[in-house]
């Protein structure tokens, strides 16, 4: 049998099943190979990496300066953190602990040390080794205490520096001087009526005098930057050295009393 026929003999078998139309306008060729399969829509394709464009160079920001900082401050909280998160001293590295201040912020009496030494390094607060029980002792000697409640019969207690420096070696005059705008913004910010500065260091760093202590105590001055009057003092590590000149600091806690009581410094 032919295709032909074998074709006609299907048709017929169709025909006689009932089949009375052709469905489709084109014939199938069922025994062609199979149409590939389209393919499948693939997922979206993945979007090229995207390499970054290298950083443009950034603009250096210069780190803020300690005048910035501290003029940016508004309270002794502030001051504190501002002071405390410079990095700008090496003295922060070997320091364990950051000293700001003591007593009562408020104080009509504000004392004004050197740098902590070992003990306010371990404590984190200034004047509370053997130089400090001194100072404790001479404040009480004119009613005065760093716990007093009250402002007019407390002291607020700070130093020049908030970091011990090494050995407890002098700070040099470029630590002194990158400290100072925080001194000064704390003396604004913590407003006492009077000043009292303990030792050469702090004396000169805030009148910006090389005169020592030796000639300058005992004489109240105008602090240049707030017009407060100052009094310098021998330091009482000093002091504990040289009990001898006790005589002349009394003399000076004494006028610090009567200026409290309301006689007028001399300026
Ligand atoms: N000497 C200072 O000048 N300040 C202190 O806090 C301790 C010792």
């Amino acid at each position: 049998m032919t295709d032909r026929e074998a074709l006609l003999d299907a048709l017929a078998w169709q025909v006689e099943l009932g089949a009375t139309e052709a469905i489709a306008d084109a014939p199938i060729d069922r025994f062609a190979p199979a149409e590939p399969m389209p393919a499948v829509p693939a997922s979206p394709p993945e979007p090229e990496p995207v390499t970054p464009e290298p950083d443009a160079p950034a603009t250096p920001v210069a780190p803020a300066t300690p005048v910035a900082l501290a003029r940016g401050t508004a309270t002794l909280d502030a001051l504190a953190s501002a002071m405390g998160g410079w990095d700008g001293s090496p003295l922060k590295e070997g320091a364990r602990s950051f000293v700001f201040s003591d007593g009562l912020a408020g104080a009509r009496l504000m004392v004004i040390g050197e740098a902590p030494g070992a003990e306010e390094d371990r404590q984190g607060k200034p004047f509370v080794g053997r130089a400090g029980q001194l100072l404790d002792r001479m404040l009480a000697a004119i009613g005065l205490s760093r716990k007093a409640p009250a402002p007019g019969d407390a002291a607020y207690i700070t130093n020049i520096l908030p970091w011990r420096p090494p050995g407890n070696r002098t700070p040099s005059e470029d630590e002194v001087a990158a400290f100072l705008p925080f001194v000064e913004r704390h003396i604004t910010l913590a407003a006492p009526d009077l000043i009292l500065t303990m030792g050469n260091t702090p004396t000169k760093a805030l009148l910006a005098t090389g005169t020592g202590i030796k000639r300058m105590r005992g004489r109240w001055v105008r602090h240049p930057a707030t017009g407060l009057p100052l009094l310098p003092t021998f330091h009482p590590a000093y002091l504990l050295r040289q009990p001898a000149d006790k005589r002349l600091a009394w003399f000076d806690l004494l006028a610090v009393r009567a200026a409290l009581d309301g006689e007028e410094p001399s300026l």
